[in-house]
């Protein structure tokens, strides 16, 4: 059978853009070497974003930015022997992350950001995982006035796109979340946002329904992506040596750079690392929502598996061995906020967020080459901006209007 499509990556980006073609009628093959959902798509915070206006920036002030650099910031951590080759990466990042420019990466990703719910909710229904979602939004703490002074900056910005933010007071907070200890100065409630008690879970179901829908998954490395004639082969190790079809989709995250250097088509794509454990949850214990402990510096989700704790950020080459000690400081100060039983987990999980310097995604045509399309870079929000970036790109691939303009979205950018 002829086939239309091949995505590589069947993470939750992939898999969307693979459902989102199904759906429109695509013959489409959808290749990873693990099963669906279980490398960065697998270990996140569930959060399915909607209110994260503002991107996670690199530090403007002078304070902060010492913070990080003496390792005293629990929400950051860096390899030394990783910083010669991330320098302009972290150039462009810090360039990035002006205030002016802030404001244009809050409109433009609004623009996917105020989709991101309604296009899960949608995938959702039709794949039967429904009842992995929870709304409820996110609860975020401060310990400091300042913390809570910075967050208010965002109301305005937030009632314009007509989210939902609400200062609570310390007994408010305990009302939703009991087992919380009143040791935050405040909080603010973003009832907008949903979040899910398993993102592999969720990103099964998508690719369960895809299949369900004719679509054809294949368990093999990708070692290779090559122009054929008449459009492009994944060059596989499994026993036919590869898959063929007229369009390409790389969505392998943060390994997409591992088969697009070969093809000459150099991104500024870097990891920004970070680690989870689950934890038991004591008798009276427990969350609703996902919790943000923003000068602790993590997020606690309840998850299937138990508390999720995600951490911040490591700058570090992405196959460098694991240095968990975000978790390890994380874990201390979170015990402080609420009871937490024992690790569940035999190891700390690692994932890696792949991010471009400017914080946004690449979605699109890879310029020079037919055929050939990217979905990469979705940093922080990749589990929350999956569907929509499937029913984007979909929408591009196969002639349709799209819902909004996806020319910020360009690879072009990058020159
Ligand atoms: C600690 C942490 C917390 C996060 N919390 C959130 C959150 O709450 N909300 C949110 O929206 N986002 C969150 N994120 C970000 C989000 O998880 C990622 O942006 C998203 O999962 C990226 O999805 P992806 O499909 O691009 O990549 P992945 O899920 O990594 O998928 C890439 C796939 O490519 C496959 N692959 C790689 N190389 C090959 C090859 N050669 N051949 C075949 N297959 C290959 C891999 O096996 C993998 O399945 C978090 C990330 C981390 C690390």
């Amino acid at each position: 059978m002829k086939t239309d499509t091949l995505v590589l990556g069947a993470g939750i980006v992939g898999t969307s853009i693979a459902l989102h073609l199904a759906k429109r009628g695509q013959k489409v093959t959808l290749i990873d070497r693990k099963a669906p959902g279980e490398e960065t798509s697998y270990g996140n915070a569930g959060l399915v974003e909607a209110a994260s206006l503002y991107p996670v920036a690199f530090p403007r002030s002078l304070r902060a930015l010492i913070e990080v650099a003496l390792k005293r910031n629990p929400a950051a951590n860096y390899h030394w022997s990783a910083l010669p080759g991330l320098a302009p990466w972290l150039y462009a990042y810090w360039k990035a992350s002006a205030p002016d420019r802030i404001l244009d990466y809050a409109r433009i990703m609004q623009k996917l950001l105020s989709h991101s719910v309604a296009e899960h909710d949608a995938l959702a229904a039709e794949s039967g995982a429904a009842h992995y979602f929870r709304e409820g939004g996110w609860l975020k703490l401060y310990r400091t006035e300042a913390g809570l002074a910075n967050e208010r900056t965002e109301f305005p910005l937030a009632r314009e796109y007509g989210l939902t933010a609400r200062e609570l007071t310390i007994d408010e907070a305990l009302a939703l979340e009991p087992s919380l200890r009143p040791i935050f100065h405040g909080a603010v409630l973003w009832s907008d946002p949903h979040s899910v008690s398993s993102p592999g879970g969720v990103t099964k179901a998508y690719a369960a329904r895809f299949e369900a829908l004719g679509g054809r998954i294949v368990q093999a490395d990708a070692r290779a992506l090559a122009p054929v004639p008449g459009g492009w082969k994944a060059v596989t190790a499994g026993p036919h040596g590869g898959e063929t079809a007229e369009n390409a989709v790389v969505a392998l995250g943060p390994w997409s750079s591992d088969l697009l250097r070969p093809l000459g088509i150099r991104l500024p794509l870097a990891v920004k690392r970070g680690y989870h454990m689950h934890y038991a949850v004591p008798p009276g214990g427990g969350l609703t929502r996902p919790v943000l402990d923003e000068e602790g510096g993590y997020v606690v989700t309840p998850m299937e598996a138990g508390i999720r704790l995600t951490t911040g950020v490591e700058f570090a080459r992405r196959d460098a061995p694991k240095t968990p000690v975000l978790l390890d400081w994380t874990e201390k100060i979170a015990r402080e906020l609420l009871p937490l039983g024992a690790r569940v987990d035999p190891e700390p999980w690692i994932g890696y967020r792949p991010a471009f310097p400017d914080m946004l995604p690449v979605i699109g045509p890879a310029r020079t080459r037919k055929g050939l399309w990217l979905a990469i870079g979705h940093q922080h929000l990749g589990f929350t901006l999956g569907p929509v970036t499937g029913r984007l790109m979909a929408e591009m691939m196969t002639g349709e209007a799209p819902f909004t303009d996806p020319a910020p979205f360009s690879v072009a950018r990058f020159g």
